[in-house]
Order: structure tokens, then C-alpha cells, then sequence
């Protein structure tokens, strides 16, 4: 009975209670465990093996160019961002209101930081997540149109339950390229959340895109439900820099 235990665990995929049900079992009946206790114990040991498991791949998909928390963000030397809004961004209430948040402001402010945060705590709680700046994404989307694969690349930008897009500003886009971020935030709104980071103001969006009809058709969509966070300051990298230099003297 004992190798048919086993194998019907395999059968059903439970790979941990497969390896540990035995022992378990020998424990449970030496210390006198309820039944109900050590079925519980078994289910729990799979649960949490398989939850490790998906977010290790989930991890991995993401594609998120770093990982740090939103404990590791200094909130007290950031005045112009508010700590109770990003912390509610954190309970991803915006996830299932299908809304965007968008963090607009200069370099080294932690823009990419509080998105890759906010993409962590997805991550936790099971959604699929995609990171990719700006310049990546319409450099996929130009190679996958010449290639005769456009439609699915723009699926793999629709499909994920958050798609962060980073970096929005530093490339000026074309008409081409214009039309294929049209596709990917008409095809998500409603659908799925993105959270933008840009260095530009909305009303350089005209300049940027290099048409202001289609930018407008874009930023309507992306606007309609949004959280946007304007922020400003000194950035973080040159500020370490100046207190390393003042160290070093
Ligand atoms: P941005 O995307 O706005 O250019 P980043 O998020 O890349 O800025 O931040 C630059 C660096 O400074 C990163 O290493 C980030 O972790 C760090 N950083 C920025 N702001 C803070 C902050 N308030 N607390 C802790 N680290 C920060
Ligand atoms: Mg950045």
C-alpha cells in the first residue's frame, strides 16, 4: 500500500506529500495526531512548496530589472511622495480596478524603484507580472511587426496582469512606433493594469510621440483610470554620491 501512496501522489501531482507523507504518517501516530491534523499538515506542506514555486517562476517571467521592497524606500527624504498613497497602491486595489498608476518626474527619484516594489507585492500574491522599458518594448514590437509576429507580441504585452512599462520619454518615437503603443495600451485598458514611469510631463506627450492626435487617443485611454504620482526632487543617485565624495574628503 505504501509504494501505491506514493504513486497515486505522483498521479496527482502532489510531489510533496509524495515525499513526506510516510514520515509524517509515522510521526501523526506515534504523538497520537488527530486525522484531521495530519491531513492538514500534508495539504499545507504542498500548498506552500507549490505557492514557493509559483512565485519563483513568476519571479523569473517578470523580467524586473531589480528587487527592492517598498521597505527599503526612505520615504522621510522624498517630501513630494505620499507614503499613505503608495502604501495603498500596495493593498493592489488599483490591480483589480484595472487602473494605472503613473510616477512622472526627473531621473534618480525612485520611479523605477516604487514600480518594481509595487510589481514584487504582485508577484506575492500570484499575478503575472511583465517589466519593460520603454525602448524595449518598441523595439520587440518593430522586430516582431517585421518579422510577420506582431499580434503575438502584442499579446504577450496584453496577456500578464500588470505590465509595467519604464522609461517612457528618452526615445522619440515615430508614426509606426506611435501606433504600436496605441495597440498595447488600447488593448489593456479596461483589461489590465500598467503602472508608467516618464520623465516627461503629459503635455510633452504631443512632441514625444511625434503626432498629437494619436497621442491624445493614447493618453485618453491611459488617463481614464489612473493614479498619477508627480514627483520631484533631488535624485537619490547623486545625492549617495555627494555623501560618499563628503566621506572621502
Ligand atoms: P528613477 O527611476 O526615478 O530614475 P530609481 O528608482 O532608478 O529612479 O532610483 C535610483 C536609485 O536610487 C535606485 O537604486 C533606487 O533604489 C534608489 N532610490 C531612489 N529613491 C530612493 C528612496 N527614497 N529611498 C531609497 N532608495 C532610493
Ligand atoms: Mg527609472
Amino acid at each position: 500500500m505504501k509504494e501505491q501512496i506514493t504513486e497515486y501522489c505522483q498521479k496527482l501531482n502532489l510531489s510533496v506529500i509524495a515525499d513526506q507523507w510516510s514520515a509524517l504518517a509515522d510521526q501523526a501516530a506515534k504523538d497520537n495526531v488527530p486525522y484531521s491534523s495530519f491531513l492538514f499538515s500534508l495539504l499545507e506542506a504542498e500548498v506552500v512548496e507549490k505557492q514557493v514555486r509559483s512565485t519563483t517562476t513568476l519571479l523569473k517571467l517578470s523580467r524586473l530589472p531589480f528587487r527592492k521592497t517598498i521597505d527599503e524606500f526612505n520615504f522621510s527624504i522624498q517630501p513630494t511622495i505620499d507614503e499613505r498613497r503608495i502604501r495603498e497602491l500596495m493593498t493592489l486595489s488599483f490591480l483589480k480596478e484595472h487602473e494605472n498608476p503613473i510616477f512622472l518626474g526627473p531621473p534618480g527619484i525612485g520611479k523605477t524603484h516604487l514600480a518594481v516594489s509595487i510589481g514584487l507585492q504582485a508577484i506575492s500574491q500570484g499575478y503575472k507580472t511583465y517589466f519593460v522599458s520603454a525602448h524595449d518594448l518598441i523595439i520587440q514590437l518593430r522586430k516582431a511587426d517585421s518579422d510577420g509576429k506582431l499580434e503575438k507580441k502584442l499579446r504577450s504585452f496584453v496577456k500578464p496582469r500588470l505590465l509595467i512599462i519604464d522609461e517612457m520619454g528618452y526615445m522619440k518615437l515615430d508614426i509606426g512606433d506611435a501606433h504600436y503603443l496605441f495597440q498595447v495600451i488600447a488593448r489593456r485598458y479596461e483589461k489590465g493594469s500598467i503602472i508608467l514611469t516618464s520623465n516627461k510631463s503629459f503635455g510633452e506627450w504631443g512632441e514625444m510621440v511625434g503626432d498629437p492626435v494619436i497621442a491624445t487617443a493614447i493618453l485618453d485611454r491611459l488617463l481614464h483610470h489612473s493614479r498619477i504620482f508627480n514627483l520631484n526632487g533631488e535624485s537619490y543617485r547623486l545625492k549617495e554620491k555627494r555623501n560618499k565624495d563628503k566621506l572621502e574628503k
